[in-house]
C-alpha cells in the first residue's frame, strides 16, 4: 500500500515527524491552521488554513486520497482534534495522535489548577501583581476583565493588535526555551506569578522549571477533553504505526 500521510501540525513533535517521514522516503502533506505569520519549515509539502469542520477534512481527505492521518496539534488544539476523530471515522482512514503526557506537579511546584481559561481568568481576579501569562496570542483578549496586572507576554509574532493590558511587555520568540534563560526572563522582570497551559513535553516547560526554582505560584490551565483514539508519544512509535499499518493493509 503507498502511504498518503497527512499530519495535523503546529508543534516541534510534528515537524520532527514530518522530517522523519521525509527522510524514510513516504508521500506526505503536513497542514497547518495558517496563524503564525513564518512558519518553521516543515520537511513535507505544506497546506495551510482550516479545512471548514468536519464534513471539509473528510471531503480532503477523499479528494487528496489520504491513506492515514496523524494528529500532531498541540493538546489545546481541542476542536481541530475533534474533528479529526470524527472525519476519519466517516471515511475510514487510520488515525493517530502524536501526544505529550501532560505535565505532573511535583513537591516543590505550588500550582493553582483551573479547568480552563475562564477558570485562568477567574483566578487572576486578584490585586495587581507581576504576572508572565503564557497562554499563546489567541486567547488573550479573554484577559481583559483584569487589566491590574503587569502582563509579560512571550509570543511568537508581534501583535497585530492593540493588547488589552494597560501594562505589558511583549518577549517576541519561538523557543524552544531553556529553564536557564527563563529563570532570568521571571528575575528581570520581578514576575510573582506565572499563568500556563498544560502544554507538556520539554520546549514549552521551561518556564515551569524556572517558576519551581523561584519559588513562584503558577496558575495551570488543565487540558481540554478531546475524543478517544490511538496515541503514540514518540516520533518513533508514530513511525511504527505508519509501517504497521501499511504492512497490515490498513
Ligand atoms: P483549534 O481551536 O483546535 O482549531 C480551530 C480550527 O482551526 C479548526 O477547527 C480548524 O479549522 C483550524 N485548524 C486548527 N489546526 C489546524 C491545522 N493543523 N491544519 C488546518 N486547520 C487547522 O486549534 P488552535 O488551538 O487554534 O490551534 C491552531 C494551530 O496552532 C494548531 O496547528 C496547533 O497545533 C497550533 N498550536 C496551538 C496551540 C494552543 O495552545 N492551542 C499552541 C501551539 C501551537 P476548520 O474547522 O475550518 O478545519
Amino acid at each position: 500500500m503507498t502511504v498518503n500521510l497527512l499530519i495535523l501540525g503546529g508543534t516541534t513533535e510534528a515537524r520532527r515527524l514530518a522530517s522523519a517521514v521525509a527522510e524514510a522516503g513516504l508521500r506526505g502533506t503536513v497542514s497547518l491552521a495558517g496563524r503564525v505569520e513564518r512558519p518553521a519549515p516543515q520537511g513535507l509539502p505544506l497546506r495551510s488554513g482550516g479545512f471548514g469542520g468536519i464534513a471539509g477534512l473528510a471531503g480532503y481527505l477523499r479528494e487528496t486520497a489520504v491513506t492515514h492521518v496523524i494528529d500532531g496539534t498541540h493538546p489545546f488544539a481541542a476542536q481541530m482534534s475533534a474533528n479529526a476523530v470524527a472525519a476519519c471515522a466517516e471515511t475510514g482512514v487510520p488515525l493517530l495522535a502524536l501526544t505529550r503526557p501532560a505535565w505532573e506537579q511535583g513537591p516543590e511546584d505550588h500550582w493553582i489548577r483551573v479547568p480552563d481559561i475562564a477558570g485562568a481568568v477567574a483566578e487572576l481576579d486578584r490585586p495587581a501583581a507581576r504576572v508572565m501569562l503564557a497562554v499563546g496570542r489567541m486567547h488573550l483578549a479573554e484577559f481583559a476583565p483584569n487589566p491590574q496586572h503587569a502582563y509579560l507576554l512571550r509570543l511568537v509574532d508581534p501583535p497585530a493588535e492593540p493588547l488589552p493590558f494597560p501594562e505589558h511587555h511583549v518577549v517576541v520568540d519561538r523557543g524552544p526555551f531553556t529553564r536557564d534563560a527563563d529563570l532570568k526572563l521571571l528575575t528581570d522582570h520581578r514576575i510573582e506569578l506565572v499563568v500556563s497551559k498544560n502544554a507538556g513535553g520539554s520546549g514549552a516547560r521551561a518556564k515551569i522549571d524556572a517558576a519551581r526554582a523561584l519559588g513562584l505560584p503558577v496558575i495551570m490551565i488543565d487540558r481540554p477533553a478531546i475524543p478517544p483514539r490511538a496515541e503514540a508519544h514518540s516520533v518513533e512509535a508514530a513511525l511504527a504505526w505508519l509501517h504497521g499499518a501499511t504492512e497490515r493493509g490498513v
